[in-house]
């Protein structure tokens, strides 16, 4: 598809490495990439161009969103005062009984939850794989696509069972060699490493307390040859901190450290425990995070020190995380909970509204690899654009369209376009009918707490 678009009228925060930005300007689309974007109207298109009025809007990179698990969204609302190990305990007996029906109900309603709130790309951390029913990686990869959106999933795995010392049921853990093998197989089928690739994939063990320091280690060696990237949860909790020093005899950071697991292929979620020697580790190896301010709220886990991450130069992108501990599931939510659990740990200075946009764009895109292709509004740029409406009862009257977007309520986006494509257009999703999609995961969230142990 060649036709090309043209977007006027809009206020643009192009989140460029110089953090330019346009009061009243416009960005022109051909073949899927950004080939212009300024101040004042476009130059002169061809007849026949998809126009956009962007007046009253302002237009943002495509949110990148680092973390998430979407076959939580069947068991939303679950263990609801836990804290991250109990809420685990609780769960995973009901994630035993997934199966492709509910991933695939669970991943189209996450994924369109996503999209509606101006994520283009995102990511997944699929560990769950019960035995005997299908491809689960397969049908959220088919999701994606039935969506629209840029996809990174990431092929998970826990080895080490209860009765090894692990904090999962042996139910639930796969065999170490049966995981290389289905990760060395999900890269060949569903990676693509071609620019402008709709699909990456990336492989991700769960935890320190769900998988052995053999299979971290092997996968590390795995992911390198095979050029993909690597994605693990990390120093979530102080019961995470304690479990490794016990068995390990060492943090979590040191941990990962030992097992070749530190650097600039690599992203980890959460990093809420970490020391100022960790920090310093994080920006000398170009180490990533991923920060869930909502799931860290919502299971009691602290606040991550992301300020300090990013000034040491680690990236930091923002994840949902699985909507079993972030009901919301909205990556515009995280962007202005992000601002605010840094201003309740650090004071007012601690994170401004642009660096909270930049971290759900550009620095999640650093995350991702994908830091040449999306996460800033440039030419030459994939075009992943996100439209935000500014002028109705929420936000009207707020003269700094990044501060309107960042502080005020958080929306669903007006406009999303996926390499040019409109995934959603005055607020509605073109993809799929979400009414559909909402009943689909109310009947798949009923069955599977049917068939899930009381
Ligand atoms: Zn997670």
């Amino acid at each position: 598809m060649s036709a090309a678009t043209v977007i006027e009228g809009c206020a643009i925060a192009t989140v460029d490495a110089a953090g330019t930005e346009h009061r009243d300007g416009h960005l022109v689309i051909e073949d899927g990439r950004i080939v212009a974007v300024g101040e004042g109207l476009a130059p002169a298109a061809p007849p026949g161009v998809r126009r956009i009025d962007g007046r009253g809007m302002l237009a943002t990179p495509g949110l990148v969103n680092c973390h998430h698990h979407l076959y939580q969204w069947a068991t939303r609302g679950l263990a609801q005062q836990a804290t991250l190990f109990e809420w685990l305990v609780e769960l995973y007996p009901v994630w035993a009984h997934v199966d492709d029906e509910i991933e695939w109900a669970a991943a189209r309603a996450g994924l369109a939850a996503l999209a509606r709130s101006g994520s283009s790309t995102t990511t997944d951390h699929h560990y769950v794989f019960p035995a005997g029913v299908g491809d689960l990686l397969e049908v959220e990869v088919k999701a994606a696509a039935s969506i629209g959106v840029r996809f990174h999933p990431c092929r998970g795995s826990m080895d080490l069972g209860r009765s090894d010392g692990g904090l999962p049921p042996d139910e639930i853990v796969e065999d170490r060699d049966a995981i290389l093998a289905a990760s060395e197989d999900a890269v060949a089928r569903f990676h693509d490493p071609s620019p402008g690739a709709m699909v990456r994939v990336a492989l991700a063990p769960c935890s320190p307390f769900s998988v052995t320091s053999e299979l971290m280690a092997e996968t590390a060696q795995l992911a390198r040859r095979l050029g993909v990237r690597l994605h693990t949860h990390l120093a979530e909790t102080l019961d995470e901190e304690e479990f490794c020093r016990e068995r390990f005899g060492v943090r979590p950071v040191q941990y990962l450290e030992d097992l070749g697991w530190l650097g600039d292929d690599v992203w980890l979620a959460h990093c809420v425990h970490i020391s100022d020697d960790e920090i310093a580790q994080f920006g000398a190896t170009g180490t990533g995070v991923a920060h869930c301010p909502s799931s860290n709220a919502r299971l009691g886990a602290g606040i991550a020190p992301v300020a300090a991450l990013t000034r040491a130069g680690a990236p930091v992108g923002l994840g949902v995380d699985g909507a079993a501990s972030n009901e919301s599931g909205a990556l515009s939510v995280e962007v202005r909970e992000a601002l605010l659990v840094a201003r309740i740990a650090g004071g007012p200075a601690a994170m401004t509204a642009r660096e909270a946009l930049a971290l759900a764009t550009i620095h999640g895109a650093r995350c991702l690899g994908r830091a040449d292709e999306i996460g800033s509004l440039e030419a030459g740029k994939l075009a992943d654009v996100a439209l935000w409406r500014l002028d109705s009862l929420d936000h009207a009257g707020i003269e700094d369209p990044v501060a309107a977007l960042v502080l005020g309520r958080p929306q669903a986006v007006d406009t999303l376009l996926v390499g040019g494509r409109a995934v959603v257009e005055s607020g509605e999703l073109r993809t799929a009918d979400v009414e559909t999609v909402a009943a689909d995961i109310a009947r798949q969230s009923r069955r599977l707490l049917e068939r899930a142990p009381a």
